[in-house]
């Protein structure tokens, strides 16, 4: 007799990792095209000496060096192996048999698959026409058993923010037992002013745990590190749930040391800031569908095409994530590899008018 797996995983979906060769540009994991900095691979190295070591617990280093950067106090602090676990966390420490987890859709996807894997439901909630949280409906769809909301802000894979006015409207009006988790992955790459700072709202308002990442604007995704700040009890509630030492040595080390080069991250955001505007400009020059982002990758919403336009491109050696139905994500990568990808696009297009016979 087989082993009897949980039968409600049947529902959550295998994850499909891509096929890639290796000189594929990739433009569909929101990663850094730059490697770390030389002093973090140090860093790394050297921590990598004291592997036979368990890490700390806590990681009560870069917490205390995290919390001088933000200017909270280190019981407001918790790391985790990326952000992506800690907002797993968050809902294994808040939501039991019949609770809810309330997010917008499309967003991160792996929302929903923690909520399902922790045998709660997820309820989701359409952006609105300009593929933005629609907090209105959001609030509309919150019942008695909602116990965490994620605003993804900006909002994986849209690209799209929300903004100070209508956040602070959406906190004061929601049940303030509910805790929302503003995921702030694509933080560094905002340039819109108006875009509020969670952990300024998450330092004021018991019920907002803000998570960060080095995954993405640091270039640590290969090293799995990120932080949430929240209250002092729901950092003690995050502790409990998590698994113990998920933090390696090699992981804290890094992003102590990404920190101590934090001056240089400014600059490599920007890059990817002026990038992005060109990627959109052209996209939007060359007749594409594209909507304006705030994060590493700009949103195509191609609906039914997304598959074909992703697949396309991969014929031409360039990956893209496609989102069948919706649309397509595209990282913005270095210079070349975002020429590459519009090179790739205009031909796509240049392919469908002619079959379509619009020249
Ligand atoms: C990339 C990403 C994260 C962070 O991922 P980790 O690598 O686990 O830190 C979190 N949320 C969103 C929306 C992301 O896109």
């Amino acid at each position: 007799m087989p082993v009897s797996i949980r039968a409600d995983l049947a529902a959550v979906p295998d994850y499909n990792i891509p096929a890639a060769a290796p000189d594929a540009v990739r433009l569909n994991s929101n990663e850094s095209p730059l490697p770390p900095p030389p002093a973090v691979v140090e860093a790394i190295t050297r921590a990598a000496v004291e592997g036979h070591r368990y890490p700390q617990w806590f990681s009560e280093n870069l917490v205390s060096r995290l919390a001088s950067r933000l200017s909270v106090p280190p019981d407001r602090i918790a790391v985790g192996c990326g952000s992506s676990s800690l907002c797993r966390d968050l809902i294994q420490a808040f939501c039991g048999p019949g609770d809810e987890v309330l997010c917008a859709w499309r967003s991160f996807d792996a929302y929903p698959v923690f909520a399902r894997v922790a045998g709660v439901r997820a309820r989701t909630v359409p952006l609105d026409a300009e593929h933005r949280h629609d907090l209105d409906a959001m609030l509309e769809a919150v019942t008695p058993a909602t116990r965490v909301v994620f605003v993804c802000n900006p909002n994986n894979p849209t690209g799209t923010a929300v903004r100070a006015r209508e956040l602070l409207d959406f906190l004061d009006r929601l049940p303030q037992r509910i805790l929302v988790v503003l995921d702030e992955a694509y933080r560094e790459f905002v340039d819109d002013p108006d875009v509020p700072d969670g952990v300024a709202l998450a330092s004021q308002r018991p019920n907002v745990a803000v998570v960060r990442t080095f995954s993405k604007a640091y270039g640590l995704a290969g090293v799995r590190v990120g932080y949430c700040v929240a209250a002092p009890a729901v950092v003690s509630a995050v502790h409990k749930v998590s698994v113990p030492f998920a933090v390696s040595r090699l992981a804290q080390a890094a992003a102590l040391a990404a920190l101590d080069c934090a001056d240089e991250a400014p600059a490599r955001s920007a890059t990817v800031v002026r990038e992005r505007r060109r990627l959109y400009a052209r996209l939007v020059q060359g007749g594409h569908p594209a909507t304006p982002s705030q994060a590493n990758f700009v949103w195509m919403p191609l609906g039914e095409r997304a598959v074909a336009f992703a697949d396309f491109c991969a014929g031409h050696n360039v990956l893209v994530r496609a989102f069948p139905g919706d649309g397509v994500r595209v990282t913005v990568g270095l210079p070349e590899e975002n020429d590459a990808f519009l090179s790739a696009a205009a031909q796509y297009r240049a392919r469908t008018r002619a079959a379509a016979g619009t020249g």
